[in-house]
């Protein structure tokens, strides 16, 4: 049995999120369903294609008369503009109609990429969501946002866009290489953090560093995940309040990639990284948070951090995160496990103090 997550928001379409295993034929009744099954759209990471070519992806491309597919090279530079103009070119050459479905199957780049093809081609054709990798199941996939990266930054061209319906089938789960597993992982904690501290209770039981086998605990805990996402987003699909929270260890991830080069980073891992300076700057500021909720993962995590910058210059390039406002850095910090605020911090030096904090365990 799978689980269902409605999303409702004053915003956008309201539509629900299924997590479940082997989904392919409530996909298929909900294909048969809702569209005419004359065209359809499919845009597919490379990788999944390869694996899934012959079984799950033939098994939903013969329901329709013609499919238009497009494969999407694996990576981030995938999110670029030369790979949405082929995406659009391919999408209106085949003269496709706004009705038409476009069904993304892949992880957050080709989610995001896709996303805005959809968004945006006709201004905008119905987007099925099924994401591939346990990141875009519980982070990427839900809330609306597509997009690609400009030269300038990353995600600076994009459409709060929401899908029509989003399928995470932990089928998938199955090839997704152990490192992205671990990059997933690192949001998961996160919503432990922040929002259901017993998410840190369930991780600690799964046998997180060894292959996925599927689990009606692993299928919980991703319907969890999606669930404290949806939750947040309904009550802030713009992103001007509330919906900030998500960004806890972000602040200082984004430096964290950005110094290490965008390639050579883990999301999950920098984000790891980053709560481990923002559990630091809630102690400094007073509160009690015990970095035993994170060090017991600790072992996931195997790349180190021992940047040239200076940690007055790790601070300076915060400072240039598009989530800062007026020139001052707001964090997101803990005042208890499951309770997170924004604070916008004044005093540099405590947020130093996170950065040698970071840099003493990762160097
Ligand atoms: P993320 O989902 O973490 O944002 P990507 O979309 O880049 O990142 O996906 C991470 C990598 O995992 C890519 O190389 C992609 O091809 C691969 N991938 C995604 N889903 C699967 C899957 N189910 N099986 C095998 N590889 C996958
Ligand atoms: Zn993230």
């Amino acid at each position: 049995m799978s689980k269902r997550i409605q999303l409702n928001t004053n915003y956008s379409k309201d539509h629900q999120i299924v997590v479940g295993y082997k989904l392919e034929d409530e996909i298929i009744s909900f294909l048969s369903d809702n569209f005419s099954l004359k065209k359809a759209v499919f845009i597919v990471d490379e990788n999944v294609l390869g694996l899934y070519q012959n079984s799950y992806i033939s098994s939903l491309k013969v329901l329709f008369d013609e499919v238009v597919l497009c494969s999407v090279p694996e990576g981030e530079q995938s999110k670029s503009l030369s790979q949405y103009t082929d995406i659009v070119d391919t999408i209106l050459k085949s003269k496709v109609e706004r009705s038409t479905p476009v069904i993304v199957i892949g992880g957050g780049v080709t989610g995001d990429l896709g996303g805005f093809a959809a968004a945006s081609t006709l201004r905008g054709m119905p987007l099925i969501h099924i994401p591939t990798s346990l990141l875009a199941m519980v982070d990427s996939s839900i809330g609306g946002k597509t997009g690609i990266n400009h030269s300038v930054g990353k995600n600076l061209i994009g459409a709060f866009y929401s899908p029509v319906a989003v399928f995470a089938d932990l089928q998938f789960l199955e090839t997704l290489p152990q490192k992205e597993i671990a990059n997933g992982l690192g949001e998961v904690i996160k919503y432990g953090m922040i929002s259901t501290p017993s998410i840190i209770e369930d991780l600690e039981k799964l046998p997180i560093s060894k292959p996925f086998v599927y689990s009606k605990d692993w299928e919980h805990l991703v319907a969890i995940c999606a669930k404290i996402k949806a939750d947040i987003v309904a009550k802030d699909f713009k992103e001007s309040g509330l919906r900030e929270i998500l960004n806890f260890g972000h602040t200082f991830a984004h430096v964290i990639e950005r110094v290490c080069g965008y390639e050579n980073s883990s999301h999950g891992e920098a984000v790891f990284m980053g709560m481990w300076g923002a559990v630091k700057l809630s102690n400094l500021l007073g509160f009690n948070i015990d970095i035993a909720n994170l060090s017991v993962f600790r072992a996931l995590y195997t790349s180190k951090f021992d940047p040239e910058e200076s940690v007055a210059e790790l601070t300076e390039l915060m400072l240039h995160d598009k989530k800062v406002k007026d020139g001052s850095i707001k964090v997101i910090m803990l005042e208890k496990p499951g309770v997170a605020r924004s604070r916008i911090i004044q005093d540099v030096s405590v947020i130093q103090e996170s950065w040698k904090f970071i840099i003493e365990e990762f160097k």
